[in-house]
């Protein structure tokens, strides 16, 4: 069994025979970096480029964590725009096939919030959204994340540089602390090393080498 093997990990039965219908042979660099650490409920940080596999390495951390019987929000996804919000859940809904009744909704602008009020009293394991709409839920006490365990931000630069800093801050506010935090960022600039020593517990960073 190889280190690049997804069955070196102490994964969920169900999820590894669904990786092999998806046809994921083997963990990307940056999956098998950073899987054993997020696996073991620990804060992550990690850097790779557009393409590296990302999604995958924390959707398969927050699946593993997933408790589908405990029907409330356990995990938070906070993208930086729609089109990268609704990427990542087509890849974690593929992730989590195999996992019965489970629900993930995403949440953001542009988006009738109405209708999104509508799908939130139905109830939602994952949550996946761009901050602005997650937090206008928050102000009109249409979501609650008092059970989040599990909390990801995607693209946490670029949703720095659409300043979102602020928004970001006041819904980690209302997440209980105790929870696992897994940041990815394609660059480090120093706020963001400054917002994940602020969010962050001893955060170990993974960096997927370069492709050549
Ligand atoms: P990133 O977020 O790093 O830009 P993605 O998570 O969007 O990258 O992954 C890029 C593509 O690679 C997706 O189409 C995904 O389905 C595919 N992929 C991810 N991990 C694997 C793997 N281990 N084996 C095969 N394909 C993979
Ligand atoms: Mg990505």
């Amino acid at each position: 069994m190889s280190q690049t093997d997804f069955s070196s990990l102490q994964l969920r039965p169900d999820l590894l025979e669904n990786l092999k219908s998806l046809e994921y042979l083997e963990m990307t660099p940056i999956q098998a970096l950073s899987l054993p650490s997020i696996l073991e409920g620990k804060d992550v940080i990690g850097q790779g480029k557009t393409g590296s596999g990302k999604t995958a390495a924390f959707g398969l951390g927050l699946l593993n964590r997933l408790e589908v019987k405990k029907f409330r929000i356990q995990v938070l996804v906070m993208c930086p725009t729609r089109e990268l919000a609704d990427q990542v859940a087509k890849e974690i809904r593929k992730l989590a096939r195999a996992i019965h009744n489970i629900k993930i909704l995403t949440l953001c602008g542009g988006m009738p919030f109405g209708a999104q009020k509508g799908s939130l009293e139905h109830g939602a394991h994952i949550i996946i959204g761009t901050p602005g709409r997650i937090e206008d839920h928050l102000r009109r006490n249409t979501l609650s994340l008092e059970h989040v365990h599990t909390l990801v931000l995607d693209e946490a630069d670029r949703m720095l540089e659409m300043g979102f800093q602020d928004t970001i801050d006041a819904i980690i506010e209302k997440m209980p602390s105790q929870r696992q935090t897994m940041l990815f960022s394609a660059t480090f600039p120093k706020q963001i090393k400054k917002i994940a020593n602020a969010i962050m517990v001893d955060p170990v960073m993974v960096k997927a080498p370069a492709l050549h």
